[in-house]
């Protein structure tokens, strides 16, 4: 086998060890940035319910006060009628009393209907912060998970990493390059046995000429239809 072959040969095996070791971590900040997000909403409907809630109580207690206002108010226009001088006040007085009624009337018809939907505010807010709290224990959970693999794996993949640079020493950088290249794009296989002239890459055949010069192992032989670099055993 060509020496150069032969050592990306080896690389690959490493290669290989370090990318079980880091597949799962390699996924966990797009786990984490998805969870993160889902987390985000949950809260905000959380707030949006709470304020929804909130505001429905202040209006509910401005509309209770307007209509005791209102109350006291026409107590008092009902005081006046036993004091009035003549028929004309008495008629006027009575005519705003009934304008201040109605107007206390539609009050109150306004704050029972709050008061109609408080409950159903309430719950929604409990249950969106409930949901919201339970989120949030999991997704720590998800954290504090992540990081303890992450410790685990740390020094097996230093380990490999290490093992990386001696295996790669010594490869024309060229050549080191194009290997990474395919390492990445011909799902981690760019080095590729031939056995009974196929491409064990791609399972093509390999011409004659490229089987032969295989077999000299003077120049690296790489497929003509995956362009993984090849070696016999
Ligand atoms: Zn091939």
């Amino acid at each position: 086998m060509h020496p150069h072959v032969q050592k990306l040969l080896d690389l690959q095996k490493v290669d290989l060890e370090v990318t079980s070791l880091t597949k799962d971590i390699d996924l966990l900040p797009e786990e984490e940035a998805r969870r993160r997000k889902r987390l985000e909403q949950m809260q905000r409907g959380a707030s949006e319910a709470q304020a929804a809630l909130q505001k429905a109580e202040v209006k509910g207690r401005e509309l209770d006060s307007a209509a005791r206002d209102a109350d006291a108010q026409i107590g008092k226009l009902n005081e006046r009628l036993n004091i009035v001088r003549n028929n004309a006040e008495y008629q006027a007085t009575l005519f705003e009393i009934e304008s201040v009624r109605k107007e206390r009337d539609t009050t109150q018809d306004d704050g029972l209907r709050i008061l109609e939907t408080l409950d159903g505010l309430k719950d929604q807010s409990t249950t969106s912060q409930a949901s919201f709290e339970e989120e949030r224990t999991v997704f720590e959970g998800f954290l504090s998970e992540a990081e303890k693999l992450r410790t685990e794996r740390a020094d097996d993949i230093a380990v490999g990493k290490a093992k990386r640079t001696n295996a790669a020493e010594g490869v024309p950088p060229d050549l080191l390059r194009e290997y990474e290249g395919l390492y990445k794009t011909r799902e981690h296989m760019a080095v590729a046995a031939v056995e009974g002239a196929y491409c064990q890459g791609c399972y093509n055949k390999v011409t004659i000429n490229d089987v032969s010069k295989l077999m000299g192992a003077q120049v690296v032989v790489r497929c003509g239809s995956c362009q993984r670099m090849l070696y016999t055993s």
